[in-house]
């Protein structure tokens, strides 16, 4: 019956996973995972989220179905932590203009997000960053939108190449959507300064282009989620001013409450007042409906349990803050290692001006193959790897690995 069924590509990230688990070298060093380690290269509950959990095994009640969109107070507490800091989006909310809905973690929230466009926005194209998280162009792409990259990032200089992103965006046609990483941009780790941000948002209203603004990583730039919400105050007062009429908004809390497999975030669409409000609300539902009925709720409740308490709110800030810090210190110390203790020639100062999770290093495919094969290092093959992965036991023989391939 399935004999014409052709074998699809293998998950380049899974099958990364697949080759490291397989790989009996002791030393083995697995910089392609995406998710947080602690010092000790293991998997992190949040102390917060722990506190979260106890008090559900204590007070819950139910194990009923949520409301498709979520739960009110899920939903009001999640938009209460992404809006309500700033005078623009405390008012958009206050005048009921902002929709939000929970999805399926940040990649089922972005596939809402894309098919709501796909039914009733008449420009079907998205224009990425070049490069992005690969799913992003599939997920685009299964809902029935076209993409095309804007050039980010280049590679010579291991920074964003800001002119040839605006000018790219410059000559979008009308009405054509923008895919925009909010801070901590992946792969890269490269995000532009406050002021390329007013660039950017000066030539979406130039060119009436509709921004979609992904925030996967919220909290891991500065190490506090609400500073991290700097660039959406600014998309904030441009809606608030009349410069740009909407924007819509995926958002993720796998990485910044660990709550990777609990599939929790949400996507937001701002609107032009209530009426509008309402009808997008209910077509969403609709959308959401057939999809998978209504989102898993033990994720949310642990979500709505943090942002409502306000101890447990303040353990999740500093449970962030150590996350960023422990990051941000490998960073440092595998810039020490390669310039100081190995004296590379080459220059590694983008791996601790990058944010985030993941640093783009520079290493060519071949240098990425021979680290693999020769040290048991694994990468994506960009040479894209994840700070995560590094602790204090590795990071000596991953310095000197990375020291010994790009002498050659
Ligand atoms: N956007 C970006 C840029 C990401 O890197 C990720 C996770 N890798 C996501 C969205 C979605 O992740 P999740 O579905 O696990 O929330």
């Amino acid at each position: 019956r399935w004999a014409g069924v052709p074998q699809a590509p293998s998950d380049k990230i899974l099958g990364l996973s697949l080759l490291y688990t397989l790989d009996a070298n002791p030393n083995k060093v697995d910089l392609g995972v995406g998710a947080y380690r602690d010092g000790n290269g293991s998997p992190w509950i949040l102390p917060s989220v722990r506190m979260a959990e106890k008090i559900l095994q204590d007070t819950e009640s139910d194990k009923e179905y949520s409301p498709i969109l979520g739960s009110p107070k899920f939903i009001q507490l999640v938009q209460k932590l992404l809006f309500a800091h700033d005078t623009s989006g405390f008012q958009l909310l206050a005048d009921g203009r902002i929709v939000t809905a929970q999805g399926l973690s940040g990649t089922g929230s972005l596939r809402v997000l894309a098919e709501f466009l796909h039914r009733f926005h008449s420009n079907h194209h998205v224009k990425v960053p070049d490069p992005t998280w690969t799913n992003h162009l599939s997920i685009m792409k299964d809902s029935g939108l076209t993409t095309s990259a804007y050039r980010y990032y280049d590679q010579k200089s291991n920074a964003l190449d800001f002119d040839g992103l605006l000018e790219d965006l410059s000559r979008s046609e009308e009405g054509t959507i923008v895919l925009l990483h909010l801070s901590c941009h992946n792969p890269t780790g490269v995000d532009s300064s406050p002021e390329q941000w007013d660039e950017i948002i000066k030539m979406l209203s130039e060119r009436n282009l509709v921004p979609v603004v992904d925030t996967a990583y919220q909290g891991f730039q500065s190490g506090d989620p609400v500073k991290d919400l700097a660039t959406l105050f600014k998309f904030n007062d441009a809606v608030a001013m009349g410069k740009i009429p909407t924007y819509l908004l995926s958002q993720s809390f796998a990485k910044n409450m660990g709550l990777y497999g609990e599939r929790v975030g949400t996507l937001s669409v701002i609107c032009s007042g209530p009426r509008e409000s309402e009808r997008v609300r209910s077509q969403l539902a609709k959308l959401i409906r057939p999809m998978y009925s209504s989102p898993p709720t033990h994720g949310s409740k642990l979500v709505e349990t943090i942002l409502g308490n306000e101890d447990i709110y303040n353990q999740w800030l500093n449970d962030v803050k150590t996350m960023c810090d422990r990051l941000d210190s490998m960073r440092l110390l595998l810039y020490d290692k390669l310039t100081v203790e190995y004296n590379s020639a080459l220059d590694w100062e983008h791996i601790i001006t990058q944010k985030g999770m993941f640093c783009y290093t520079g290493l060519n495919p071949r240098q990425v193959e021979k680290l693999r094969s020769t040290k048991s290092v694994y990468m994506t093959a960009d040479g894209r790897i994840s700070i995560a992965g590094i602790c204090l036991k590795n990071i000596d023989y991953l310095a000197r690995s990375i020291d010994e391939v790009t002498k050659e």
